[in-house]
């Protein structure tokens, strides 16, 4: 670990990139189902089998009353159809059932933390699902820790070589303001799929390389 800041970090990709034009959010149980729907494929298959499945049901209501096999047909494109169709419906099936309607409102009246073990009760929604609904469908200030960003924060030393992604959500969450919570998740996806890559990260022209724990380590060597 070093001294680095996690609001140093923020403040200086906030210096290189800006702040980020986000598209409108969904709803959170629309962002529930989205993110289900986005695991192991692309933005596209995702919105594509997002998008289908709205078009040949109409409703959430009829997802979680419709047959898996329909379901499954209609988010093919998604890949992983057969864990993800059960997965929705069962997830319908919990918030319709613990809410008498498909909303997820009541969970900003919760601290994250709250809101978080909730969400985590239903099959197939993790810690990171979890934070993608409660920052960007309802403006709550969770962090979703995916690849990139557990990669780059272990490289800079934000939090330490061994925490996993999901222990990495807690101290992120802890370590940044509320308000950055956005700008910083955005931002630092930005830079793991433009320089700081898995491999070859492209340090020299890195906005943060004077506060990286892997870049002065490699320069000290
Ligand atoms: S200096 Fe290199 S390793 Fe550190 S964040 Fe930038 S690209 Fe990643």
């Amino acid at each position: 670990m070093t001294n680095t800041n996690a609001l140093d970090v923020y403040n200086k990709l906030m210096e290189f990139y800006g702040p980020v034009d986000w598209r409108p959010p969904l709803s959170p149980v629309d962002e529930l189902v989205s993110t289900i729907l986005s695991q192991s494929t692309t933005d596209l298959n995702r919105d594509r089998a997002f998008k289908r499945l709205k078009e040949r049901f109409g409703s959430w209501e009829a997802v979680m009353k419709g047959d898996v096999a329909d379901i499954e047909t209609a988010i093919r494109v998604a890949g992983l159809f057969r864990q993800k169709a059960p997965r929705i419906k069962a997830a319908l099936q919990f918030v319709y059932n613990s809410q008498g309607a498909f909303s997820l409102d009541f969970l900003k009246t919760l601290p994250v933390e709250e809101a978080c073990v909730w969400l985590t009760q239903m099959h197939g929604v993790g810690v990171k699902t979890a934070s993608i609904i409660l920052l960007f469908s309802l403006g709550m200030p969770a962090f979703p820790v995916d690849t990139h960003v557990h990669r780059i924060t272990k490289r800079l030393g934000l939090i330490p070589p061994k925490a996993s992604a999901e222990k990495a959500h807690y101290i992120l969450e802890e370590a940044l303001p509320p308000e950055t919570c956005l700008n910083a998740h955005l931002n630092l996806i930005r830079l793991g799929r433009e320089i700081c890559r898995a491999r070859n990260p492209k340090c020299e022209v890195c906005p943060l390389n004077e506060m990286c724990a892997y870049y002065q380590l490699a320069m000290a060597n």
